[in-house]
């Protein structure tokens, strides 16, 4: 694992999340090295030539930066954590970033900000839980975790380097004990292996809403999937292979979800579609 330091010019990049406005990634790249990552194009910015997950750049002046940078975000905007990365990788421990720039907002004026600055955090790693404290004091905090398996046998195939699927349901449980708005995000949705309604069961009462996504196949991540997808269980590539690209297969799951949500009383925030005609029939 190669970690280097480096310079970054601004750390609230515009984002098109939805009520926020800007995004912080303080590292790039990701030790979560999950085999499916839709941010592995971020590679193409940086000089890496080791494969995802086997590099990370600590932007360390990321305090500096958002100092200057917070002064140009208006009343009322937000910020989601992180887009391209996890903050809450192991790296995080030692560099504790993503814990200095929520301090910062913590300690925001509240003149500068009167309606709150908000923060989403999206994760999958317990390790946001050492923030508890600093989260307790922000006004609009919500905590989601991604989650797109139960069984931790498969996660450890696509997911090698993440907190298990039991840590992050415990974690999530923990925050919404302590006053946390909390969420799931069930992504990326992986035909034959995610398991819909084992999920929605192990989600209910420890979030207050959940975001479906399919599979998002526009970023070279591809053969990876399948190789994992064979190493799980070869009978199932076939499937999984026609599955990926069939927009009734999509349609189906998304009418599962629905339901789902439902049955289970969880609201569903959103649910992100990724098929296009490259890769669809
Ligand atoms: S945790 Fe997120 S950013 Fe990190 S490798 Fe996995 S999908 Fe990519």
């Amino acid at each position: 694992m190669l970690i280097s330091e480096i310079e970054t010019k601004h750390i609230l990049t515009h984002s098109k999340v939805p009520g926020l406005g800007y995004s912080i990634n303080p590292y790039v790249g990701c030790q979560h090295a999950c085999v499916y990552c839709y941010a592995r194009f971020m590679k193409r910015f940086t000089n890496h030539e080791e494969p995802w997950g086997q590099f990370v750049d600590v932007k360390t002046n990321s305090l500096d930066v958002f100092d200057k940078d917070i002064l140009k975000v208006k009343s009322g905007e937000g910020a989601f954590i992180a887009s391209v990365t996890d903050a809450y990788q192991p790296v995080e421990r030692k560099y504790k970033l993503t814990r200095s720039i929520l301090e910062r907002i913590a300690d925001l004026p509240p003149d500068l900000f009167r309606n709150g600055f908000a923060v989403s955090i999206l994760t999958k790693s317990d390790l946001v839980l050492r923030d508890l404290d600093i989260l307790k004091r922000l006004e609009k905090i919500s905590v989601g975790f991604s989650i797109a398996m139960t069984n931790e046998t498969v996660c450890r195939l696509f997911e090698p380097r993440c907190s298990p699927i039991r840590q992050r349901i415990a974690a999530l449980k923990t925050l919404r004990d302590a006053g946390i708005r909390t969420y799931a995000f069930i992504n990326p949705i992986l035909p034959g292996i995610t398991d819909l309604p084992a999920i929605f069961a192990a989600l209910e009462g420890v979030v207050e809403y959940v975001c479906g996504e399919t599979l998002n196949m526009r970023c070279g991540n591809l053969t990876d999937v399948l190789h994992a997808v064979s190493l799980f269980n070869e009978d199932l590539r076939p499937s999984f292979d026609l599955n990926i690209r069939s927009r009734n297969y999509w349609k189906s799951v998304e009418r599962e979800f629905y339901e789902l949500s439902q049955k289970h009383s969880i609201p569903v925030n959103n649910f992100f579609h990724h098929i296009d005609s490259e890769h669809s029939y």
